[in-house]
């Protein structure tokens, strides 16, 4: 999500292309190419208000790297969101499907828009016109969108009806994360905590840690973290002893039971307050001594300054950036087993297309067979990550974006330079 956080994330992501193109040897002229968004269209378009006065508004819809396929990323509205975010984020999504070997490349979009400050009505239409302004370069076979930070279903439905409408036929492929009745996958919406469960199972078993029975905290309990707890309680047996959100935390040593607080907190807007729970901090949830970690909230949680009173066996990253660099190292030397974003969630991609491969195809699959399909990607890029991981004795992080770089060089060495 856009911080106030004064580092360039361009320039993070940059950087570390810079660090696996120096573990794997790469070339400058290579190394460029990686290093710069192959597509970016910037787009300034007015749009009407309710009180009828016009406003302008700036969109901007970056396409990093398509050598192994049509570009695939969010859409994000926030008033904080610059062209060098929104590069970065399609950076990490080219690595995030790479990492998964799923056939895209990466890209991303973003508003500079307050939408807690516009009517439906505004961001219908903010919506359909910033649709139609990217129009020329999105749809199934080029760029497929999906909802981000403050963009939703609902979104996705206008983009794709905008999108239809212009051609003359529904194309239901052009974005991802739709209802379901506009041709949105079964297990969408809980697909990010489930691949993040799945890993985390694995890992487990790697490090000889029985998952029933096993600790869990989870940080935030939106949609990642409510359904990783969720799959790890129900489906793993673990135990859930501390959940939060943005006003607080919960803890409780002899388990919670996840849809009791998922009942609570829609009926009191918070996870805060569940009965027989003692109340802790967000910050405190980091450092309780536990098994299992997931932060599923914000970047930049873990950091210099908490790392070394992390207490946990594995780290499951179901947020985008949760650690800091400085973290990771401190993480690394204690030995915590860190499945790193650009694995542990990207569980959510993964099904987005299976969404897409059964719009295109007209055929759609039951939520067993999404589940089925999505466990054997997650299980076999666990693994993927773990043989780059030992076979060059670096950290698993490392070790993802390793294996996805050097699957998008290959592609575009395959390819060619054009002419
Ligand atoms: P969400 O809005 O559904 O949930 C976010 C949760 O974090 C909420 O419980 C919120 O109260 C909590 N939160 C917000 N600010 C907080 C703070 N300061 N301290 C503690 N908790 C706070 O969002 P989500 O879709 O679950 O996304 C969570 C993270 O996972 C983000 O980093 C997102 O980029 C990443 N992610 C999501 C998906 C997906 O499919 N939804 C896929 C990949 C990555």
């Amino acid at each position: 999500m856009a911080s106030a956080s004064t580092v360039n994330p361009f320039e993070t992501a940059k950087k570390q292309v810079d660090i696996v193109a120096d573990l794997i040897g790469l070339e400058a002229g290579t190394r460029e190419v990686l290093k710069h968004p192959k597509r970016e269209l910037t787009v300034n378009f007015p749009v009407r208000m309710d009180d009828n006065s016009y406003r302008v508004y700036t969109g901007y819809r970056v396409q990093y790297n398509m050598a192994r396929g049509p570009t695939k990323g969010g859409i994000r509205y926030h008033p904080q969101v610059t062209l060098d975010e929104v590069r970065a984020l399609a950076a990490w999504m080219t690595w995030k499907c790479a990492v998964v070997n799923i056939p895209y490349g990466g890209a991303k979009g973003g508003v500079v828009c307050d939408p807690k400050h516009l009517s439906k009505g505004e961001l219908e239409r903010l919506t359909r016109r910033f649709a139609s302004e990217i129009a020329p370069i999105i749809g199934p076979e080029m760029d497929i969108p999906a909802p981000d930070v403050y963009t939703d279903g609902q979104t996705m439905a206008w983009i794709m009806d905008t999108y239809s409408m212009q051609k003359g036929y529904s194309v239901p492929g052009v974005v991802t994360g739709k209802p379901i009745s506009l041709g949105g996958s079964e297990g969408r919406g809980e697909a990010t905590g489930r691949g993040c469960a799945y890993v985390i199972r694995e890992a487990a078993k790697d490090l000889g840690l029985r998952v029933k029975g096993a600790t869990v905290a989870v940080q935030g309990f939106g949609n990642v973290g409510s359904s990783a707890a969720k799959i790890l309680h129900d489906e793993q047996g673990a135990r859930i002893v501390a959940l939060s959100d943005v006003q607080g935390g919960i803890y409780a040593p002899d388990g919670l039971n996840p849809h009791a607080v998922e009942a609570h907190r829609i009926r009191t807007g918070s996870v805060v307050g569940f009965p027989g729970a003692q109340a802790i901090s967000n910050e405190e949830l980091l450092e309780r001594s536990v098994d299992i970690l997931v932060p599923a909230a914000l970047e930049s949680q873990i950091t210099d300054r908490n790392a070394d009173r992390i207490d946990a066996k594995i780290l499951g990253e179901g947020a985008n950036g949760p650690t800091t660099p400085a973290a990771d190292r401190v993480l690394y030397e204690k030995g915590v087993w860190v499945l790193p974003d650009v694995l542990a969630n990207a569980g959510g991609v993964t099904v987005s297309y299976f969404e897409w491969a059964q719009n295109i195809q007209g055929f759609y699959w039951p939520l067993a067979e999404v589940n089925a399909r999505l466990e054997r990607v997650m299980v076999g890029s666990y693994r993927e990550v773990e043989k780059v991981a030992s076979a060059r004795k670096v950290h698993r992080r490392t070790a993802a974006y390793v294996l996805a770089i050097q699957r998008v060089v290959d592609a575009m060495r395959e390819r060619g330079i054009y002419p």
